[in-house]
């Protein structure tokens, strides 16, 4: 396929916002791509390189990016700067100009996606002394081979600004109805997406293979499995009763999520957001080499600070010193971490993910008898709210976050928060048991005090997965500090955009609009009905055409951005509705 018909598809997408028609016109893109053409113009679409979990970063600042426009088309930085400042984007800027410069990519009709998306890899992976300058000439060099179309959309795709309102889920349905029969085979492509974490690998089995293809796919070492998620509900009678019977409770710990890929001497540890974090867990790496017979595996766990000696845990806030980058070794001595494994998916090249509960948890305990660093999570079997209440309590009273309680018959669900797994916190009284985490779509300037941080809050909005969508829940005025607040200003001021995004869903206008990119952690007292946010108002959360908000909600946590959770990580419409009903619920039993 031509970079130009992409291009062309890109420019049609981005007027349309009916869902089902983007599904039809991307399936139709598909459909007339060449089966080695499909994963690069997914990656492509994604606005990525590679899958994210490969950390491929295009590393072109945004001055370099104006420098390789000025030198393909002959005009001065500062031209390209004014432009960029009219059109407040710049591959908008990049279009308008080539299209006024004499170079107008005569030979562009030869430029395919492939080409497209090699060079850009090239680009990327070009490092090392001089490389600034050769990222620049070679952007440069694919821009003069390129229409205003094409540098247009080039350029949007360097600077991740491409913003066509697709979400992974929109990919994949559009997959199915190109390469597996109709959109009603989504489910077994998502499946294969949560095994593998490569958007780009599915869309390329899909249209090799089809269907069959899709529905044998495994576990593969190396590539992490989107994590399993927990649903969460306030009260151990409700857990139990959902559980239907006797059930494993585990104790939650609060640390890192690390999933853990072992092969030989060979290891790799991706966070929640499936980034490969290796470099930070250096002892935990040499640990499961050293400390685990088996060959080959794949954990699940969670790392926290943890003496060994006293038999404590360190709070959230002393693990997480980890994160910074520098000083990893001089952390690993003051601060050893202690990995909680609670699932295994994958054994001596067995895939475990589709054995239930029971078997998997004797496979983890037999694979780290011999291990110091690493333990099974503390478990007991609950076959009462009594029991499951009391193994709560001692665990708070240890210093831990509540305990997660898991189905004895259930498969590792990959990528979805289902009831098999059921989390129940510490809670606050007179306040929502749990925290949400939202996602930033707009912001507002400051008044009184704040106008000098040019920032007095933010506007967030749950994930709703049916309809790949925003919605927007609540205003976030309170719980910053002066410098959340400043940093904050610093990373959304430059990501302003002049409209409502794509896929957000407001009725609402905060003073700027900002891509939904960063989540936040917000507590509130509780949930309430709203006709002015969108939050379930289509699913009849709050009934009618009314949605659903939160009464005095506050940012929490040291750190303003979760830098663990994507967008689509977010607490999702379905689980604020049951948010709702559960609140009603309790509140109708204490009365
Ligand atoms: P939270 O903010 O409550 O940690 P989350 O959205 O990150 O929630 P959930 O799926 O809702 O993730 O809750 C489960 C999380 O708890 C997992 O992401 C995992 O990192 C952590 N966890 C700690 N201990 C356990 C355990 N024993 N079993 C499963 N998950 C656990």
């Amino acid at each position: 396929m031509k970079f130009r018909d992409l291009s062309d598809y890109y420019e049609k997408l981005s007027s349309i916002s009916s869902r089902l028609e983007m599904i039809d016109l991307l399936a139709e893109m598909f459909s007339r791509a060449g089966k080695d053409e499909v994963r690069g113009i997914i990656y492509i679409t994604q606005g990525v390189l590679a899958p994210p979990f490969e950390g491929i970063e295009f590393g072109m600042a945004e001055k370099m990016v104006e420098e390789a426009v000025a030198f393909s088309t002959g005009c001065t930085k500062k031209e390209v700067e004014v432009e960029y400042r009219k059109a407040g984007d710049m591959g908008k800027a990049a279009g308008l100009i080539k299209g006024r410069s004499r170079s107008r990519g005569l030979s562009s009709n030869e430029l395919s996606v492939n080409q497209v998306h090699r060079s850009m890899l090239k680009i990327a992976t070009t490092a090392g002394g001089g490389s600034k300058d050769l990222k620049i000439k070679m952007l440069a060099s694919l821009l003069s081979q390129s229409s205003p179309l094409e540098a247009k959309y080039i350029v949007k795709y360097t600077m991740d600004e491409l913003r066509l309102g697709l979400g992974d889920a929109t990919i994949l349905e559009a997959l199915a109805a190109a390469y597996c029969g109709g959109r009603k085979h989504k489910a077994q492509l998502e499946r294969a997406y949560n095994l593998c974490s490569d958007l780009g690998l599915v869309g390329e089995v899909a249209a090799a293979e089809g269907l069959v293809g899709i529905s044998g796919f495994k576990v593969t070492l190396f590539k992490p499995i989107r994590p399993a998620l927990a649903e969460r509900l306030p009260t151990a009678e409700q857990i139990m009763e959902r559980m239907g019977g006797t059930c494993a409770v585990e104790q939650k710990y609060d640390g890192f999520r690390c999933q853990i890929h072992k092969d030989g001497s060979k290891v790799k540890i991706f966070s929640r957001r499936l980034e490969d974090t290796t470099p930070m867990f250096p002892d935990l790496a040499a640990a499961v080499v050293n400390e685990i017979g088996e060959k080959s595996l794949i954990l699940d766990g969670e790392a926290l600070a943890y003496n060994n000696v006293t038999n404590e845990f360190l709070p959230f806030q002393e693990t997480i010193q980890r994160k910074r980058k520098h000083n990893i070794s001089e952390k690993v001595e003051q601060l050893p971490l202690h990995l909680f494994a609670f699932d295994i998916m994958s054994l001596g090249g067995k895939d475990l993910i589709s054995e239930p509960y029971s078997k998997r948890r004797k496979a983890l305990e037999a694979t780290l008898a011999g291990s110091a660093t690493m333990s099974p999570a503390t478990m007991i079997l609950a076959s009462s709210p009594k029991e499951l209440e009391d193994f709560f309590e001692k665990s708070v009273e240890e210093g831990l976050e509540g305990i997660v309680a898991k189905q004895l018959e259930s498969e590792y669900v990959a990528g979805a928060r289902k009831f098999s797994w059921i989390k129940m916190k510490r809670s606050y009284k007179g306040e929502l048991s749990d925290t949400l985490d939202l996602v930033v779509v707009g912001y507002y300037l400051g008044r009184g005090m704040r106008s000098d941080f040019k920032f007095g809050g933010l506007l967030c909005a749950t994930y709703n997965e049916k309809k790949d969508a925003f919605e927007t829940i609540s205003r976030i005025g309170t719980g910053f500090t002066e410098k959340q607040m400043s940093e904050l200003q610093g990373i959304l001021g430059k990501e302003v955009v002049r409209e409502k995004p794509p896929r957000v869903e407001s009725i609402v206008h905060p003073d700027f609009w900002v891509y939904p990119r960063h989540v936040v952690t917000v507590r509130a007292d509780e949930i309430t009905k709203s006709p002015t946010h969108t939050c379930g108002m289509e699913e009849g959360g709050g009934s009618g055409r009314v949605g659903l908000a939160l009464r005095f909600p506050r940012l929490v946590g040291d750190e303003a951005i979760r830098k663990d959770k994507g967008p689509e990580d977010a607490t999702t419409t379905k689980e604020v509705i049951e948010m709702y009903r559960n609140q009603k619920r309790v509140r109708a039993e204490d009365s």
